[in-house]
């Protein structure tokens, strides 16, 4: 529960690089608020924390932390709620059982992850562990709608300095292909609920009734969707995609997104790991089964689980020999787009290629053009239309582009990213009802044995609070302003119904546009074409995809975009860009001391919230503080203060130097409040007298390896040592902190 206790400002503390970040930046950003009396604290989501707070019995006194995830949980309900979020790892299970092992060897008492829970201790362990599966706090923080888009600066600066974007050329062989039915967005049926209700989802089968799910209750305004994707017609369609690429001479490449999917997306995975090794499966079924081996957690584990036998391992040669040449994550290692689930993510791994210029890296090394395989259709269109758009026009041009800004459907688990407690891979072929406590059945569909059923909804209230704030959007900027939304799927005909009476009440209906998405992609590609901008409104999973597609195509990352959460109940979340938490960089900081980073998502973020509580608490230093992040990070862009890739050159740390002396100069140049204006003046020269002894104190640190003492659960002191190595910044920092 929120106390007293609650900071003004809540900084999340999280996992690899913006944990990584934080030690350094954290320190600067209290003690420049402690001047204005804004607390800013830290409630711990990390992988790790989330883990210890999961076992307090089985460890000291001293280890225990409360769960702050359901804590935050609260805090987001209430208005005065003001968090920074920043990404967490969404763990898979090598990551959790890696984490575990971690904490294990730092001394705490936690159970091993049962891979085959059988005692009841072992079961109980298990379903704790599951809940800090995959994406276990973004839906638990976001109780708002999504209101994304580049600050000014940021789009000014890539415009500025456009980055490097590959040819498209017109006899590209590069295309997107998808089901052409049995999908889940031919088979979608919806309806909007009268009243509330609860519901429970059955199988009927010959041999009887099976429930699948009981007990799921919607207020009433609700939009129940329910769909399923053929197991056979997946099957059929990704062995003719496998032979097509072959025959077109282009890399096979399968698009996922097995994080946030957590149930259906792994298992679609399965079925194209099957394909690909369908001889394998006919011929060794039997004997694959008894290993354990299931398509659905990817070449990678296959491989591993037949390794000792020869006979399997020769037919998996004869078969990958005969097969197309693959899309790689990484061609050096050999690691295959289908080695592991959740390596290739649509929505990071679509821009990219499409900013390539329609390029896949191929297991030789090369880039070559891809087919891109997307079974379903709800929004694949988005991507074969840009993909035909950039074939038709060549490259977008980063420095003359509008922008796409983006309002997102997301409070409340919406849609499809709220649906992994109702989708289910049917055990036998039947009818699946989905019956209302009244006695109504809502939906229904005749299924086969391995079909992919699953219903997704949304609610009323954060459908109009999208709405609303579609409209203060459009208003605010004047942008053209398109919903996306398809007359012809069944779930967004329910949304339509919605938005429509909303727009026309508010007398702004002439101001929208409604669009399917692959009619709304062409009309945003050629609005950003002529240098206009757009605002598009679009249901969760486009919220995901778009901000990252169009700012990968404008900004080259999406790293750098304002993210907010307008919380339904009148407070603020503020996420950090629209990336993860960058795995990679901190390979980079443990091997050569060099962090890659760039917290210009939290600078970003950090203004708003800065903001928020001005006007939330009428806190007129607030505003100053957050005008003055603004300046500064303004200043980070112009005076190129990013961080560089390579060791030996700046890096996060000495971005985070800038940033603390342009806000330090911001604030002591200002005249709206005097007391921060001299308190900072001495700060801001401080900074600048000794510019080149804090340059050469941080950059003296790189170059040699790093240890933070723990990968997920860092020793705070070694993190810190490491985290801000020059004492003459510290001292500057600390003092009157
Ligand atoms: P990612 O963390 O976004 O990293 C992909 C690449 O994007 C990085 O390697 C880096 O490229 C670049 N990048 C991202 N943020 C950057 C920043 N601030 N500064 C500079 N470069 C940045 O995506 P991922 O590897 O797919 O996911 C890693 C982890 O993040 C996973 O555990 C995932 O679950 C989690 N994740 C969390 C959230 C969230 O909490 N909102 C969202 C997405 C993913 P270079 O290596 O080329 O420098
Ligand atoms: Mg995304």
């Amino acid at each position: 529960m929120t106390n007293s206790s609650t900071p003004d400002i809540i900084y999340t503390k999280v996992d690899e690089a913006p944990e990584l970040a934080s030690a350094s930046l954290l320190p600067i950003i209290q003690r420049f608020a402690s001047a204005a009396n804004i607390s800013v604290g830290t409630r711990d989501i990390s992988l790790a924390g989330r883990i210890i707070a999961k076992f307090p019995e089985s460890l000291t006194e001293a280890q225990r932390i409360d769960d702050h995830l359901a804590e935050l949980g609260d805090i987001v309900k209430t208005p005065a709620a003001n968090v920074i979020k920043l990404p967490n790892i969404s763990a898979s299970v090598p990551q959790l059982v890696a984490a575990i092992t971690e904490l294990q060897g730092q001394g705490y008492a936690i159970p091993d992850y049962p891979e085959n829970p059988a005692t009841d201790a072992e079961k109980e362990a298990r379903a704790r562990y599951d809940t800090l599966k995959g994406s276990a706090v973004n839906p638990v923080l976001r109780e708002g709608n999504s209101d994304r888009r580049a600050a000014s600066a940021v789009k000014k600066f890539a415009q500025d300095n456009p980055h490097r974007m590959g040819e498209w050329t017109a006899d590209s062989k590069t295309r997107v292909a998808s089901m052409d039915g049995n999908d889940f967005f031919s088979n979608e049926v919806s309806a909007t609920l009268a009243k509330a209700a609860t519901a429970k989802i059955v199988l009927e089968t010959a041999s009887g009734e099976t429930v699948l799910k009981d007990g799921v209750s919607y207020p009433a305004g609700t939009v129940v969707d329910a769909t399923f994707m053929s197991a056979s017609a997946l099957g059929a369609f990704l062995a003719d995609e496998i032979e097509k690429t072959k025959a077109e001479g282009t890399l096979f490449s399968l698009h996922m997104k097995a994080t946030m999917m957590k149930v259906s997306d792994p298992i679609i995975f399965g079925h194209a790991v099957k394909a690909w090794l369908a001889p394998v499966f006919d011929k060794f079924g039997d004997k694959l089964e008894e290993l354990g081996v299931s398509g659905n957690a990817g070449l990678g584990t296959l491989l591993e689980k037949v390794a000792g036998e020869p006979e399997i391992m020769a037919a998996i040669d004869e078969v990958t020999a005969a097969r197309p040449p693959m899309y790689m994550v990484d061609s050096d290692k050999g690691i295959t787009n289908l080695h592991v689930p959740s390596d290739v993510i649509i929505d990071a791994s679509m821009p990219a290629l499409i900013r390539a210029g329609g390029k896949g890296w191929g297991p030789d090394g090369k880039e070559s053009d891809t087919n891109c395989v997307i079974p379903d259709n709800s929004y694949a269109p988005v991507y074969d239309e840009a993909v035909k758009f950039f074939k038709a026009n060549g490259k977008l041009n980063p420095a003359t582009a509008g922008t796409v800004q983006n309002i997102g459907l997301m409070a409340q688990k919406a849609e499809e990213y709220g649906s992994h407690p109702t989708t289910f891979e049917i055990p036998a072929g039947g009818i699946v009802k989905m019956i209302l406590d009244d006695g109504t059945v809502l939906h229904q569909h005749t299924v086969e044995r391995g079909d992919i059923w699953r219903s997704a909804s949304a609610r009323k209230a954060p459908i109009e609070d999208w709405v609303n704030l579609a409209i203060a959007r459009q208003k605010a900027t004047g942008f053209r302003s398109i919903f996306w939304l398809d007359a012809s799927r069944a779930h967004d005909a329910e949304l339509i119904a919605y938005v429509k009476p909303l727009l026309e009440a508010a007398g702004v209906a002439d101001k929208f546009e409604i669009m399917a998405p692959r009619e709304a992609t062409r009309a945003s590609l050629e609005t950003i074409t002529k240098g206009e901008n757009t605002i598009a409104i679009t249901g969760n999973v486009l919220r995901d995809y778009l901000t990252d597609l169009f700012p990968i195509l404008e900004l080259a990352t999406s790293a750098k975009m304002l993210s907010i959460v307008k919380l339904m109940q009148g407070g603020g979340l503020f996420e950090t860009g629209a990336g993860g938490s960058a795995p990679k960089h901190v390979q980079q900081l443990q091997a050569e001391n060099h962090l890659r980073w760039d917290s210009l998502g939290e600078f970003c973020a950090l203004g708003e919230s800065f903001m928020f509580l001005a006007d939330a608490q009428n806190n007129a230093k607030a505003r100053v503080l957050g005008e003055a992040v603004e300046a500064a990070t303004q200043g980070i862009l112009d005076n190129d203060r990013s961080p560089s890739r390579k060791v030996g050159e700046p890096d996060n740390r000495d971005s985070h130097y800038w940033f603390a002396r342009y806000w330090a100069e911001a604030l002591a140049a200002q005249s709206d409040d005097a007391a921060l204006a001299t308190e900072f003046a001495p700060v801001a020269a401080a900074l600048a007298e000794n510019e080149a002894a804090i340059i050469a104190e941080l950059a003296a640190a790189q170059g040699g390896a790093a240890d933070t003492g723990g990968y997920f659960h860092p020793d705070a002191a070694k993190l810190a040592a490491v985290m801000r190595p020059s004492a003459t910044m510290n001292g500057i920092i600390d003092a009157g902190a």
